[in-house]
């Protein structure tokens, strides 16, 4: 059984004091909920405060990116080493808005996937096709290109841990559109596929497979009721407290 995992991504939202206030209700709302893993994506400068405070729960640290290098002439960028020094024990690495507006490729996705894990943390490879790419029927090569770089060199008992694949359909973030449960199932289970072929049956059922792209409380338990979503990324419902409590505790099992 894979535990399921629900990941708040802020984006570009957020003070420090609004971050720490909307954790702190989260702490306090979901510090004893079981079945399911939670974290929270704030931006960087939020981050190194949003994990102090929430030391002694169970909700994780994410951060939004990763760069590849370690350290350098890299004006701008943010490290694995550093984000994890910073509290962070997550990366999202891949999402559509750095794809589109900051120009990362299958091939860097792969390097910062990589550099996170070597880093010591965890990365949420997102992964999904653009509204002409599932109009003419691209939908699951695209998604095949992205796997292919953004696992690239990994090895599969790390993936089995470390690794989750975040599956959103760039004509569903942000647009109140959500993929229907059996559109996303499917991807997810052509994913899946991908990953036995990559890694092998056993680490393949381990790694956790969520969707993202509009996911609210009225639309999240049909989701994770399908076999192969394991969890969910959500950006606007995760920027208050009820809806993503109400979106965490929809993804408990049973
Ligand atoms: C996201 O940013 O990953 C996302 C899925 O956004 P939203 O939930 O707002 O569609």
């Amino acid at each position: 059984m894979r535990t399921p995992f629900v990941v708040g991504n802020w984006k570009l939202n957020k003070t420090i004091s609004e971050a720490l206030a909307l954790v702190t209700e989260l702490k306090n709302q979901l510090g004893a909920v079981k079945g399911v893993a939670v974290g929270v994506a704030p931006t960087f400068v939020a981050l190194n405060s949003v994990a102090k405070r929430l030391e002694g729960s169970s909700i994780a640290t994410c951060s939004q990116d990763c760069f590849w290098e370690n350290t350098g002439a890299f004006t701008g960028e943010v490290s694995a080493p550093m984000l994890a020094d910073a509290g962070a024990t997550w990366a999202i690495v891949g999402h559509s808005e750095r794809r589109q507006f900051f120009g990362d490729t299958n091939e860097s996705v792969g390097k910062k996937a990589r550099a996170a894990l070597a880093g010591g943390l965890g990365a949420i490879v997102c992964v999904g096709e653009m509204l002409a790419e599932r109009d003419a029927g691209r939908t699951l090569d695209v998604v095949d290109a992205q796997l292919a770089g953004g696992l690239d060199g990994i090895d599969g008992a790390v993936a089995a841990q470390r690794v989750v694949i975040a599956y959103e359909p760039v004509w569903a973030i942000g647009t109140g559109r959500t993929a229907t449960p059996a559109q996303a199932q499917e991807v997810h289970a052509h994913i899946r596929k991908r990953l036995v072929e990559k890694f092998g049956q056993a680490t393949a059922q381990a790694v956790r497979i969520q969707y993202g792209g509009s996911v609210k409380p009225s639309n999240a338990e049909a989701l994770m009721a399908e076999a192969d979503i394991d969890g969910a990324l959500v950006g606007g419902a995760s920027l208050e407290a009820a809806d993503f409590v109400a979106i965490v505790k929809a993804a408990r099992p049973g």
